[in-house]
C-alpha cells in the first residue's frame, strides 16, 4: 500500500527527472534517479524511459539487493551503483545520477573540479573528484564509486557523467545542478586563461559555515593528500586552496599573474591577451620580458604584428 512519503517520493522523482531531462543533463532514456522509502525498499527510475516523462506510477520498488518487490517495469541498470552509495552512506535517502555535458566533458578531459573557486561549491560539495572508469552496468562501475564516496556528495566518474547523494532526491539533483554549474564557470574560467583561488583559510571558514545552513559536511579535508594513493576508500577531500598569504598576492594584471601557484596556471587553454593597443611590437621591451631561461614572452596581438610585419617585408 502505497503511504504518503511513497507518493510525495515518487512526485519528486518525476519532477528531479522533469528537470534534469529540461537542462540538458541527459539524452535520450539516460540517467536514474532513487531514494530509499525504508530501511527496506528503495523507489527507483526505470529503465528505458526518458526521464523527462515519467510519470509517479512508472517507478519501481527494489530491495537493498536490487531485487525487484514491486512495479510493472524493470530498474536501471545502473541500479548497483546507487545501492553501493546506499551501503556506504547512512545519511544519504537520494542519489541521481546524469550526464550533464560540461561536468561529464570535464569527466571525460580527466580534470576533477577539485579547485577552491566558488564559495557555493566550497560550502555544499567541498571538492568534486572523478570516480575510475568503470564499465556502465557492470560491477567495476559500483567499486569505482565506492571508493570516493564516503567523504564527497558529488563525483564525476570518468568518460561517463556524474552522481549525487544528499538527504532527499530534490536536494541531491540541486547537486547535480550546482556541478554543472560550476563545469560550466570553471571552463570559462580557464579560457579567460586564469582562475584565483580562495585561500585555505576562507575555505575552512566556509565550511565552518554549513552548519548555519544546515548543510552536512560530508568530510574534512585532507591533512596529507600524498598518503591518499595507497587508499582503498578516501574519507577525506583535497581541494586545492593556497595559504592565505599567497592567496591574497594573487594578482590582476598579466604580467605579474605568472606568480600564481602552478595549480593556477598550470592548465590554461589560452595565453593572457594584454590589453596594450600598440600596433607595431617593441622589440626592445618584449626582450626585457625575456625569462630567466631564455623564454620571450608575446601577447596574442604582438606575436600577430610581427608576423604581418614580417610577410610585409617578404613582400617588399
Ligand atoms: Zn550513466
Amino acid at each position: 500500500m502505497s503511504t504518503r512519503l511513497e507518493e510525495q517520493t515518487r512526485a519528486e522523482i518525476v519532477e528531479a527527472g522533469r528537470r534534469m531531462y529540461a537542462r540538458g543533463y541527459v539524452a535520450s532514456n539516460d540517467g536514474n534517479i532513487s531514494a530509499r522509502l525504508d530501511e527496506s525498499r528503495i523507489l527507483t527510475t526505470p529503465k528505458s524511459v526518458s526521464k523527462g516523462f515519467m510519470t509517479p506510477d512508472m517507478m519501481v520498488i527494489v530491495d537493498y539487493e536490487g531485487q525487484k518487490l514491486s512495479g510493472d517495469r524493470d530498474a536501471s541498470s545502473e541500479l548497483p551503483m546507487h545501492l553501493e552509495i546506499y551501503r556506504n552512506r547512512p545519511d544519504v535517502n537520494a542519489v541521481v545520477h546524469a550526464h550533464p555535458p560540461l561536468a561529464t566533458g570535464f569527466a571525460v578531459a580527466g580534470i576533477p573540479l577539485t579547485r577552491a573557486v566558488l564559495a557555493e561549491v566550497v560550502t555544499t560539495l567541498g571538492s568534486i573528484p572523478i570516480a575510475e572508469y568503470g564499465t556502465p552496468s557492470t560491477a567495476e562501475l559500483p567499486a569505482a564509486v565506492r571508493k570516493y564516496i564516503k567523504a564527497h556528495d558529488g563525483l564525476l566518474l570518468a568518460n561517463h557523467g556524474a552522481v549525487t547523494c544528499c538527504r532527499t532526491v530534490m536536494t541531491a539533483y540541486y547537486k547535480m545542478e550546482t556541478i554543472e554549474h560550476f563545469a560550466k564557470i570553471s571552463l570559462v574560467a580557464r579560457l579567460l586563461g586564469r582562475e584565483h583561488l580562495i585561500s585555505r583559510e576562507e575555505v575552512e571558514r566556509l565550511q565552518g559555515l554549513r552548519g548555519m545552513y544546515g548543510i552536512a559536511a560530508p568530510a574534512p579535508l585532507c591533512a596529507d593528500p600524498s598518503e591518499l594513493a595507497a587508499t582503498d576508500q578516501i574519507l577525506c577531500q583535497v581541494l586545492e586552496a593556497p595559504e592565505a598569504g599567497s592567496a591574497r598576492l594573487v594578482p590582476d594584471d598579466a604580467t605579474s599573474s605568472r606568480l600564481l601557484p602552478d595549480v593556477a596556471t598550470s592548465s590554461r587553454l589560452v595565453p593572457d591577451v594584454a590589453t596594450s593597443s600598440r600596433r607595431v611590437p617593441d622589440v626592445a621591451a618584449t626582450l626585457r620580458q625575456a625569462s630567466r631561461d631564455g623564454e620571450i614572452r608575446l601577447t596574442y596581438g604582438e606575436l600577430t604584428a610581427l608576423i604581418a610585419d614580417a610577410v610585409k617585408n617578404l613582400r617588399e
